[in-house]
């Protein structure tokens, strides 16, 4: 448990630390961060698809909780807030209500607690598929941290709000972790199960549409970078212990 713990709290680190380098003027900083979105994306997805996915069919309708990970963030993310999405916000004009951007970090808060969620029911199954959960969530925890700090700047709340909104992410990577930790080791599918359709939602319908956003072949090609990474690191962590 310590051991997983340990994981959502470095995650929590670097959601507070992305909100803290756009609050600094160090914001160029920030570019090479696309890549890690890329990265992360296809990595994301492999994870997902190749070890959370076949872990969590041993409970019985694993994927009807797939199905409600997946569209449980598309109701948080894209229904109850008004305006949201990954990356830099330059909308000002879609978030003149204040409230929109307490919803936005609803929103995102709802992913990043199944961040949490994911890291530490990894871990209840193998620290081979903890670790490398872990790599998935860190590769994105940073632009996170930016992405809210960046939607609350563009909602006119102060840097102190910005800042804070990046910790409360952060805290709720540990409480999703924590949360999972109440769950018997019998029923850790249902959490992976849960945590895998969020996974696929971020990766698929959150960092993917950014990167293409963005542009760029080379910004398209790192997600393939992401998918060999994966690749590696599967193949190193495995003799920690079976999937
Ligand atoms: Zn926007
Ligand atoms: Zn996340």
């Amino acid at each position: 448990m310590l051991t997983y713990l340990a994981f959502a709290a470095a995650a929590a680190a670097a959601d507070l630390a992305g909100a803290m380098l756009l609050t600094t003027a160090h914001r160029r900083g920030l570019a090479p961060l696309r890549y890690c979105v890329a990265a992360g994306a296809g990595f994301m997805l492999a994870a997902a698809f190749v070890r959370m996915l076949p872990e969590a069919t041993q409970v019985p309708h694993a994927f009807l909780f797939v199905l409600i990970g997946y569209f449980g963030v598309h109701l948080f993310e894209h229904t109850v807030a008004p305006h949201f999405h990954f990356g830099e916000e330059v909308h000002p004009e879609a978030l003149v209500d204040p409230a929109a951007g307490y919803l936005a970090l609803l929103g995102l808060g709802v992913h990043t607690l199944f961040d949490g969620v994911a890291i530490a029911a990894g871990f209840m199954v193998s620290p081979a598929l903890g670790a490398l959960l872990s790599i998935a969530v860190f590769l994105h925890k940073v632009p996170e941290g930016f992405t809210i700090a960046s939607v609350m700047l563009a909602g006119g709340h102060s840097h102190a709000m910005a800042i804070g909104a990046g910790a409360v992410l952060g805290v709720l990577t540990i409480a999703g972790a924590l949360a999972t930790s109440l769950v018997a080791e019998h029923h850790v599918g249902y959490a992976l199960a849960l945590s895998a359709g969020v996974t696929i939602y971020v990766a698929a319908s959150d960092l993917i549409p950014e990167v293409n956003r963005e542009g760029g072949p080379a910004l398209g090609f790192t997600v393939f970078a992401g998918l060999v990474l994966f690749a590696l690191a599967d193949w190193l962590l495995t003799p920690l212990g079976a999937h």
